[in-house]
């Protein structure tokens, strides 16, 4: 028991989480549950009690105390700094994308470099989950929970001895398919809700956006590549006109996205304030929703969420100034900016695209697309994923978009 708490008292600082970790190495507040924070807490710590080595599971929001945004990684070195527990440690504070792992201690003799195989083995995990969450509900994902989960069975199954090896069976992914385990569909969620008007209209919007968007980065990487080169990156390379990746640290290029973010956010917020009672209520409530979204995620970890934080909030920006069209970047790179034309993608098909952009295409040069990087060091251009921001285009192919995107 926490001191001066009850049983159901959330632990809040760095002291009580250790205090409730030296009674129970698996902590899951409520808050990070999903409505099923019992369930959840049972499955995990029985899957910790059978793990061969130490493991420590926090899934809880960020204390206060904290002071960096990556504040799972804050919360893990901080815990483990304090207590000196060695094992792998878990942490989870957010939704989105607040996850940490560590390995303390030689856990697993043999293996070199522990905590990068089971960061990949996760990976892959992971992934394979999320593919058959995907089947039955686009926008759903694995939960942190679930990552929790999939890390505990990693470690009960043995951690594989190479990088990129499926570590689990098919049937141990496919019990992370349950409602327990799964983030819900936030777009459904939000087109339940009374306030909005057509929601036939927009749920056949997003399904045309989707389906458009998914032909247009297919015709834009075959564009882009050339015959029979699916991959951006070699296709350019084989074609002899491949520039020199840029080396920008990828801590760097995050942090610069987040500056921009952090102020185009705290713009649309002051204009909101400002100038929010002056305009209808239209206009109003897209700068609401893209101001909500944003500012959520300008403490992300991932560089897309961190750019969709800028892109939102110059949507939001473009609704309280204009009253006619609505914001769209470059469809390549939303950080090259506001698009100047459409470019064509062959096949009747065009994305807007910013004046450099356009050249390239013309001449023929290879684009310098965002880069979504994936787990465990490989990239590729944001719109081959199938994250919200592939298939709204940032944005750049209009239609209500910020209205998928989770809160
Ligand atoms: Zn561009």
């Amino acid at each position: 028991m926490l001191p001066g708490s009850g049983p159901d008292a959330f632990a809040g600082s760095v002291d009580e989480i250790l205090a409730a970790l030296d009674q129970d190495p698996v902590l899951v507040e409520e808050v990070m549950g999903n409505g099923n924070t019992e369930s959840i807490s049972a499955e995990l710590s029985a899957k910790a009690s059978t793990s061969p080595v130490p493991v420590f599971v926090v899934l809880t929001k960020a204390p206060p105390e904290l002071t960096t945004d990556n504040t799972a990684e804050e919360l893990l070195t901080l815990l483990h700094a304090q207590s000196g527990w060695d094992g792998v440690w878990f942490v989870s504070t957010a939704d989105i994308g607040h996850t940490a792992v560590a390995v303390y201690g030689d856990v697993a003799p043999g293996i070199d470099n522990a905590e990068t195989v089971l960061s990949s083995a996760l990976s892959q995990a992971t992934g394979a989950a999320n593919t058959l969450i995907h089947h039955d509900c686009r926008h759903c994902s694995a939960s942190p929970a679930a990552d929790a989960g999939l890390v505990l069975d990693i470690l009960n199954t043995g951690i594989p001895q190479t990088y990129g090896e499926q570590p689990l069976s098919d049937e141990q992914i496919e019990a992370y398919t349950t409602s327990t385990w799964v983030k819900p569909d936030t777009q459904t969620a939000f087109y339940d809700r009374a306030e909005l008007p057509t929601p036939g209209l927009y749920a056949m919007v997003a399904t045309l956006t989707a389906v458009c968007v998914f032909v247009a980065g297919y015709r834009l990487v075959q564009a882009i590549g050339g015959q029979g080169h699916p991959r951006l990156g070699t296709a350019a390379a084989d074609a002899g006109r491949a520039r020199p990746a840029r080396p920008v640290d990828p801590q760097v290029e995050l942090e610069r996205a987040r500056s921009r973010a952090v102020s185009a956010v705290a713009k649309l917020g002051r204009t909101l304030e400002r100038k929010g009672d002056r305009i209808d209520w239209k206009r109003r409530d897209i700068a609401a929703a893209c101001l909500e979204r944003a500012e959520s995620r300008t403490t992300s970890d991932d560089l897309l969420e961190v750019v969709g934080a800028e892109v939102l909030a110059d949507t939001g920006l473009h609704a309280i100034a204009r009253t006619e069209g609505q914001y769209r970047g470059c469809y390549v790179d939303p950080r090259h900016g506001r698009a100047a034309t459409e470019a064509s993608l062959g096949g009747g098909l065009h994305v807007p695209v910013c004046p450099t952009c356009d050249r390239r295409l013309t001449t023929g040069a290879a684009l310098e697309p965002l880069l979504e990087r994936r787990r465990f060091g490989s990239r590729r251009a944001y719109y081959e994923g199938s994250s919200v921001w592939a298939t709204t285009g940032f944005g750049s192919l209009g239609g209500d978009w910020w209205q998928e995107v989770p809160r």
